[in-house]
């Protein structure tokens, strides 16, 4: 018995990273999984290797029109949604405020918060048809504390605003069964980190207690559990998964 079974999901950004290791998990746990990502080839590939119970489809998250197309793709293949993974995210520029241009500000911002609306825009008529739901929203570390230095302030302005329409949602769909939670990596070995630092984690390893980077399916077993019915009277709240830094 997987602890998915007759879960019906959508995880976006689940060509690499993160994403693809929601979606292994997922899946051999029962669920049917629509996996979402810009990146179309590696997104097909990792689909294609997962089997029936998995289906790729193309998705920019910024694109409210490609959203409702993904609903309708999930609906049609396996029935209405009951679980979604907010999961796609940019580190986007690296830079501080004064040299932060607008357009890279606003690339962030749609990016990782403004597609946290549309997909819960998008997907929670679905959960109301089904009676039921969970939204696990990615945000961050940086959605809750701000001081670890390299990314921008649009990067933890937009993280920070994931983990409040998080509780906004949660507060307004409870009563209709829906779950919303919000989860906050530490520092994760995922090509975005490595973007962020290098393979070994640079100099953040000093600021980790536990002494080392997270493989991602350390993560997936948080978000697995918020999208089962485990978490069945856990709503609106945010949950950290950092190997202790932001208890520093
Ligand atoms: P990743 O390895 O960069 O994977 C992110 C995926 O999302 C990529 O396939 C990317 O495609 C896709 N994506 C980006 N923008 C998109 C868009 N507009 N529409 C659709 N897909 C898009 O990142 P990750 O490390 O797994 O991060 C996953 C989530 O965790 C993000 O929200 C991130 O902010 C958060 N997070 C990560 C860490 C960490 O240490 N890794 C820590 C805290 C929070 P492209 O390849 O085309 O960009």
């Amino acid at each position: 018995m997987g602890r998915l079974n007759d879960k019906v999901a959508i995880i976006t950004g689940a060509a690499r990273g993160m994403g693809e290791s929601h979606a292994k998990r997922f899946i051999a746990e029962g669920a049917k999984v629509v996996l979402t990502d810009r990146s179309a080839e590696a997104g097909q590939k990792l689909a294609d290797s997962l089997g029936p119970n998995a289906l790729f489809v193309h998705h920019d998250v910024t694109d409210f029109a490609q959203w409702t197309n993904v609903v309708a793709k999930a609906e049609a293949a396996f029935g209405p949604v009951t679980v979604l993974v907010n999961n796609a995210g940019i580190l986007g520029p690296m830079a501080q405020t004064v040299e932060l241009t607008e357009e890279g500000y606003h690339q962030v911002c749609a990016i990782n918060q403004d597609s946290v609306f549309l997909g819960m825009k998008a997907v929670i008529p679905s959960m109301l048809k089904a009676g039921k739901g969970s939204i696990v929203n990615i945000s961050s570390i940086a959605g809750i504390a701000a001081n670890y230095g390299f990314p921008s302030l649009a990067y933890v302005a937009s993280k920070f605003a994931v983990r409040g329409m998080t509780k906004a949602a949660a507060i307004e769909y409870g009563g209709r069964g829906i779950r919303v939670n919000s989860v906050h990596p530490g520092f994760i070995q995922t090509p975005m980190m490595v973007e962020a630092t290098d393979e070994e984690g640079g100099d953040a390893l000093g600021l980790i207690p536990l002494g080392r980077i997270a493989e991602p399916e350390e993560v997936t077993a948080l978000v697995l559990f918020l999208a089962s019915d485990e978490a069945s009277y856990i709503t609106g709240s945010e949950h950290i998964v950092d190997a202790g830094m932001l208890a520093q």
